[in-house]
């Protein structure tokens, strides 16, 4: 391909990218494919000669698009959205543009000045501690096993980095049992041990016990073992449920464990002033995660990460080969010593462009429409003689089942879950399960980008329709 045929092509692109957009609805939400129905469509092997770029594009119409889950769908309604908007797609196009390693200051100056302002813009809209920085990770479960890896180091004085575990091979990390797996994961990762994370008890409406949180430190500690961490979640993934902040984070000072905050989902909420009752004690926290990759319209992956001390932070992972020896080194932020990776993309761009264009005031109509579309499905759920809510509906997460009284627990178990694949097979909407005190349970989220309360409501019509 030439310039001239990538200007003619990228064209035909975006015109097919904009026709999509206005058609989503069109489109089965969940994808109808069946195992190794899109591969066995495709040649096994790759060909030879060059290929007609109108020939890759028609079959990824014909192949790709049909095997897709269309997560910008305003009728899905599945896990956590996974948020995109138009000023963020335009944005991912100039950075695959530019595609540019952004790894130190010098090898993109703006991109990493613009990643230390997005982000200082972030801790305003969110009124964070303003003495926090932060940092643009690919996902929460990289930023948690920053955090872990933080923690891990600065209570070894930085020797497990160095000579490995010889001394610290008691390390435990304390979360609930309502957390989300990627902590499991950051725990094996970190050398620590998935027999290490003690999961702690949690009140009726899911959040974590702290008075079962200090327990476990004191038994730990009796048996010579080293508390190490504690991980709070602000909106768990299964009903969005708040560890309560100020308790677990005097307990995090009383025993001088790290606190670090997962709120992947719900970080976002704080953008509204009167939904950051979430974030009381959040000044206790060492670090703290959120996605605006889910429910802040920018596509994936952007997940800010925000550390009170970020000499810990950079401490742990700084390296410094000859070959990456700069001048600049000290006045400006090299993000490649602020977490995993080195290379890294572009990504504060998507995220200025959609601050910009949508304002903090856009956001924040945004986030109350898809607040009251939940709160409207709330009643409506209250209102039906057999449905029921199974979790308080703090945000826009409507955890209910159906339970007619003539059928046992079991027999409501398995109506709840038939409902569920078949309204998914429809193709008209998506929605995800969770067990709540062992039930099955449906969850629907509104919070897609382009969700109108019409949607919310032929969902609902859909869903009674089905019982
Ligand atoms: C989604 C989610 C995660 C994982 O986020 P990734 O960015 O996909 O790693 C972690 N914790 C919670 C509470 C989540 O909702």
């Amino acid at each position: 391909m030439n310039l001239e045929q990538f200007r003619h092509h990228a064209h035909k692109a975006v015109d097919m990218m904009a026709d999509f957009l206005g058609d989503i609805e069109q489109y089965p939400v969940k994808s109808q494919a069946k195992p190794r129905e899109i591969y066995d469509q495709l040649p096994a092997s790759p060909p030879a000669q060059p290929e007609d770029m109108d020939a890759i594009m028609a079959d990824f119409t014909q192949h790709i698009l049909p095997g897709m889950t269309h997560w910008q769908s305003p009728n899905f309604f599945a896990y956590f959205p996974g948020n995109s908007s138009y000023p963020s797609v335009i944005a991912e196009m100039l950075t695959a543009t530019l595609a540019a390693q952004c790894m130190i200051w010098d090898t993109s100056p703006a991109a990493a000045e613009l990643e230390e302002l997005c982000m200082n813009w972030l801790k305003e809209m969110c009124a964070l501690p303003a003495e926090w920085e932060g940092v643009i990770q690919d996902t929460a479960s990289s930023a948690t096993l920053c955090a872990i890896l933080s923690a891990r180091e600065q209570a070894s004085e930085f020797a497990v980095n160095k000579a490995g575990f010889e001394g610290y091979t008691d390390f435990r990390v304390y979360c609930s049992t309502e957390t989300h797996s990627s902590i499991d994961k950051a725990v094996k990762i970190a050398g620590i041990g998935a027999a290490n994370l003690v999961k702690v008890a949690v009140d009726d409406e899911m959040g974590m016990d702290p008075a079962a949180l200090e327990a476990a430190i004191q038994a730990d500690l009796k048996a010579g073992k080293q508390p190490l961490c504690v991980i709070a979640t602000l909106g768990t993934t299964s009903t969005t449920a708040f560890d309560p902040l100020e308790p677990i984070g005097q307990i995090c000072q009383k025993y001088g464990l790290w606190l670090h905050v997962d709120a992947a989902f719900a970080g976002t909420a704080m953008i509204l002033p009167e939904q950051r009752w979430m974030g009381k004690g959040l000044e206790l926290a060492d670090s703290y995660v959120f996605n605006p990759h889910k429910w802040m319209f920018t596509n994936f992956d952007c997940t800010a990460y925000f550390v009170k001390d970020k000499e810990a932070l950079i401490r742990t992972f700084s390296i410094l080969p000859e070959y990456l020896k700069t001048s600049s080194r000290g006045q400006v932020n090299d993000y490649r010593d602020w977490g995993i990776a080195l290379g890294r993309r572009f990504r504060a761009l998507k995220l200025w462009f959609v601050i910009r264009s949508f304002g903090v005031e856009g956001i924040q109509v945004r986030l109350r429409d898809h607040l009251s579309y939940a709160q409207w499905l709330v009643e409506q759920v209250e209102a039906h003689p057999h449905a029921m809510l199974m979790a308080p509906t703090k945000l826009n997460l409507v955890c209910f089942r159906f339970c007619p009284k003539h059928l046992s627990p079991e027999q409501q178990d398995a109506l709840n879950e038939k409902l569920l694949h078949r309204l998914n097979d429809s193709g008209k909407l998506y929605l995800t399960h969770t067990k709540v005190k062992g039930r099955y349970t449906l969850r629907m989220v509104i919070g897609q980008t382009y969700v109108e309360k019409r949607h919310v409501e032929a969902a609902w019509e859909e869903i009674k329709k089905g019982v």
